[in-house]
Order: C-alpha cells, then sequence, then structure tokens
C-alpha cells in the first residue's frame, strides 16, 4: 500500500534529511512517528503524498512510483489521501461546511450530492452544530475536526497527519485523537507524526521513532532498532578511529616536505 524502498533525500540548502529509509505501511495500519524536531518526519510524510520526490530509492503509494512519475499521478494519488497540518490550513473566508463543499467540488463532485457528503462528514467529526459557523468562530480542536473532515470527502485508503495536535490543548488533543483512532477503525490507515508522548503511551500502534533522517527503531520490527545499534557501533569505532588518527603531520613528514623551510 504504501513503500519506501532505500529512500534518501538531499535538500540542497541544508544537506541530508532522510538517510536510506525503508519502511512499508500495510492495509488499515495506524502508526505513529516520531522523533525530535528535524529528525525527517514533515519530510517522510511529504514523500509519501508526493509533495517532494526521492533523491534516491523509490516511494510506492497505491499503485503510484515515485521513479516513474507519469502527467497526472499525483492529482490521482491525492484524491485517494487525506492530510492534516497542525495549522489546520482552513479557508478563512468560508464557513465548515463550504471548507469541505469545496474539497469536494475541486474534485468534480456532482453539485447534487455534496451538502448531503458534507453533512455526514461533519457529524461524523462531530461539528453538525457548526456547519455554518467561520474558522475564527471555532476552538482550534473544531478546526482540526473540520480539517479532518476535509481530508476524508474522497473516503482516503490513508490520512496523513502531521503533528495534528500540535497546537491543541490535552482535552482538544484527547478529541482529535479519539476521531482518528475511530476513523483508523472504520478501516482507513493513519501515519501520524507526533511528539506527544502520552498519546504513544496510552495506546497499542505501531511506533516508529527517526533521528537524523534515519528509522532507528519501530516497534513492529525489532530488525530496524538493531540495525540503527549497529549503524551506531560502526559511527562510535569510526570516530574513536579518527580521533587517534594524528590530524597534523608527524615531525619526520614536514622534514621531508618541500615546503618545509630549513
Ligand atoms: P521534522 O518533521 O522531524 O521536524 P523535517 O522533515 O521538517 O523534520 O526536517 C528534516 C530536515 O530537513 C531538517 O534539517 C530541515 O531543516 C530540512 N528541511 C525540511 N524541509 C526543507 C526544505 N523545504 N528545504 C530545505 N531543508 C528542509
Amino acid at each position: 500500500m504504501i513503500r519506501l524502498v532505500d529512500v534518501s533525500k538531499a535538500y540542497v540548502r541544508t544537506g541530508l534529511a532522510l538517510d536510506n529509509v525503508s519502511l512499508h505501511v500495510a492495509k488499515g495500519e495506524f502508526i505513529f512517528l516520531t522523533g525530535p524536531s528535524g529528525s525527517g518526519k514533515s519530510t517522510l510524510l511529504k514523500l509519501v503524498f508526493m509533495e517532494e520526490r526521492p533523491t534516491a530509492g523509490e516511494v510506492r503509494v497505491s499503485g503510484v512510483n515515485s521513479a516513474t512519475l507519469k502527467r497526472g499521478d499525483i492529482a490521482q494519488l491525492r484524491r485517494k489521501l487525506g492530510v492534516v497540518f497542525q495549522d489546520f490550513r482552513l479557508l478563512d473566508d468560508r464557513t465548515a461546511h463550504a471548507n469541505v463543499a469545496f474539497a469536494l467540488e475541486v474534485t468534480g463532485a456532482a453539485p447534487n450530492v455534496i451538502p448531503a457528503k458534507v453533512n455526514r462528514l461533519l457529524t461524523q467529526v462531530g461539528l453538525a452544530s457548526k456547519a455554518q459557523a467561520f474558522p475564527r468562530e471555532l476552538s482550534g480542536g473544531e478546526q482540526q475536526r473540520v480539517a479532518i473532515a476535509r481530508a476524508l470527502v474522497n473516503d482516503p485508503f490513508v490520512l496523513i497527519a502531521d503533528e495534528p495536535t500540535g497546537n491543541l490543548d490535552d482535552r482538544a488533543t484527547r478529541g482529535v485523537f479519539q476521531l482518528l483512532r475511530e476513523i483508523n477503525a472504520a478501516g482507513t490507515a493513519v501515519l501520524m507524526a507526533t511528539h506527544n508522548v502520552e498519546l504513544m503511551r496510552r495506546s497499542e500502534y505501531r511506533t516508529i521513532e527517526m533521528l537524523h533522517g534515519r528509522l532507528v527503531a519501530d516497534s513492529a520490527d525489532p530488525a530496524v532498532a538493531a540495525r540503527a545499534a549497529a549503524r551506531r557501533a560502526e559511527d562510535d569505532a569510526a570516530a574513536r578511529a579518527a580521533a587517534v588518527r594524528p590530524s597534523v603531520p608527524l615531525i619526520d613528514d614536514q622534514q621531508d616536505s618541500p615546503l618545509t623551510v630549513q
């Protein structure tokens, strides 16, 4: 369904953001993606919804391959996945209902089916009573629910959520997380980047940890942690070897050097 094979991503100005990452997301899975800021979580998610292309390796998502992208592939892919962000990204001048309706309009849904579908989605996210409210009239948690409803318009096979609770207080965080759990229980895979240790601790979902662009732990695959530990040992050994190697030429070498003034 989603597969990353030996994927690296380098940005021109900041260097390697992902370093040889391989990952398989099965149908209907819920995965937490965690790790410190700058460890590559957003980059990994952007590669999955193909906002970014890998520098090396392949990203395969629902039959679309980053290595052989054809015209129209990305538009077709975006219809099959939903994305939500920390900052909601709603249209400020449209009501909750109109925000969700707009997402259906742009995918060419028949106008006569749109209102009923929007009402169903807003009911699903617990916001039927706020359909006519503008984003500024909604709490952060409510705005994120609208964003989630909008992400579900095309019945995606996966919902990608980049720090969806990052701007929310504890109560709203629990509510939004519960909603994501329900969406997952109904069959949609969820790939969620988060810093929230409490959420991860209180659930049984697969947890993947990133550091410096690498996967360093995967609760579903202890081999990932073993490989990361082996890599760390190699890095440490290389650092130790570099430390004992003299960084300045030995005196004898300097005497042999043609640049040395005798
Ligand atoms: P996280 O989501 O874990 O905070 P990111 O994926 O945003 O990490 O960032 C990983 C690394 O890639 C960071 O060093 C960041 O500076 C760099 N990076 C992310 N996006 C860009 C970009 N558009 N251009 C250049 N560098 C970027």
